[in-house]
């Protein structure tokens, strides 16, 4: 990255277009929260239908949301969208027959995910447990804008609404749920708490350090990675325990191109071992799982594992336990089948001839002793 780092909402308005990939998503920077939202409603004669984290209630940046008409408050605190939770909404929105609204989803990944997922089965028959997977064969649904209340996500671009379904973790991978515009301002991540800020962004940086390592994924993907990887990396080198709106905004650009490098790009190894923990604890955060993963790969990502343990430590935050999330020795051959169905995954960490060997059975079930274990 050439350009000076923004220290404000209002910097990173001015900075060029810092990502190489094309995505369909329209984005908006702003330094006016949602005033911008509710103007691009009204100049675009938007029909809003909000999809909105509860545990924004308390913030008064967000009480004009709560004043709407059409809410839908999603409690994204205890659990990641499960598929019952999008059938749910869609039932919701096709007993009001609102066919006509755009679904704006504010919050963070889950929430974002939430309403893309709605969006997309909404005109879709099966349930959303049905279209868990890649490459099915979907109609476009709802228009929806995402509106990220915490960066680092990627969700905001990506066309892929993550869900936990009664048999596996696994999202909806269509181009038509990925949003139709974000409106993005550093200033909507002010009320997150630190822990999830934190975390966000440790998986934020670990998107982009298994993209930059991928060996099957596109050139463009990971000149974008290796640039998040370096935004990632400077934010997780302060203590995030207080808001900052630099860092906010150095965030929110990692962010995006956590957006942009997972359209052409793959992560690995520790996304497909975080697979099988959080398949086997379903309060365990998608971002804690993966840290837990990194922490026992030292042999497949050295780097990756020392600078885990840097920000840890920089953060004054413990190392995160498996057991504590209820995972124990006897969920192991479990997560390893889970592990090993991955083989995008693997195929990108270690590349298409070499994976079989490399990312076998008794190896992975090694890496889950070392994290039960540990
Ligand atoms: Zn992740």
């Amino acid at each position: 990255m050439k350009t000076p780092l923004p220290e404000s909402a209002a910097e990173l308005m001015s900075q060029p277009r810092w990502w190489r990939v094309d995505v369909p998503t329209e984005i908006v920077i702003s330094d006016r929260g949602l005033d911008t939202v509710f103007d691009l409603i009204a100049a675009r004669g938007v029909k809003p239908f909000f999809v909105v984290d509860a545990s924004l209630r308390d913030q008064p940046d967000f009480a004009r949301v709560f004043e709407q008409k059409d809410v839908f408050a999603f409690n994204a605190s205890y659990s990641e969208v499960r598929t019952g939770d999008v059938d749910s909404l869609v039932a919701l929105l096709r007993s009001r027959r609102m066919d006509d609204v755009t679904l704006i989803g504010i919050g963070g990944g889950s929430t974002m995910d939430l309403a893309k997922a709605a969006g997309i089965c909404f005109a879709n028959p099966l349930r959303a447990q049905d279209y868990q997977g890649y490459g099915m064969e979907m109609a476009r649904g709802l228009d929806v804008w995402t509106v990220p209340a915490l960066n680092g996500t990627g969700a905001e671009l990506t066309p892929i609404a993550v869900m936990r379904g009664p048999e596996k973790k696994l999202g909806i991978n269509n181009p038509f749920a990925a949003a139709g515009l974000t409106v993005i301002d550093p200033h909507l991540s002010k009320g997150a708490p630190a822990f999830n800020r934190f975390y966000t962004m440790m998986d934020c940086y670990f998107h982009h350090y298994e993209i930059s390592r991928s060996r099957t994924s596109s050139k463009d993907a990971i000149a974008d990675s290796l640039d998040g990887l370096e935004l990632s990396r400077y934010v997780l080198s302060h203590d995030l325990e207080k808001w900052d709106e630099g860092l906010a905004a150095v965030s929110a650009m990692a962010s995006l191109l956590g957006g942009t490098s997972s359209t052409g790009g793959r992560v690995g190894a520790a996304h497909a071992i975080s697979y099988g923990l959080s398949n086997s604890a379903p309060f365990l955060p998608h971002s804690v799982a993966v840290t837990l993963a990194m922490l026992a790969l030292k042999d497949v990502y050295p780097d990756g594992h020392a600078e885990t343990l840097r920000f840890l430590e920089l953060n004054g935050r413990p190392l995160p336990s498996a057991r504590a999330y209820g995972i124990r020795p006897r969920d192991i051959s479990a997560m390893t089948r889970t592990a090993l169905g991955m083989e995008k995954l693997w195929q990108s960490c270690f590349g298409p001839d070499r994976w079989k060997k490399l990312a076998a059975p008794g190896w992975i079930a090694s890496i889950y002793e070392t994290i039960v274990n540990g």
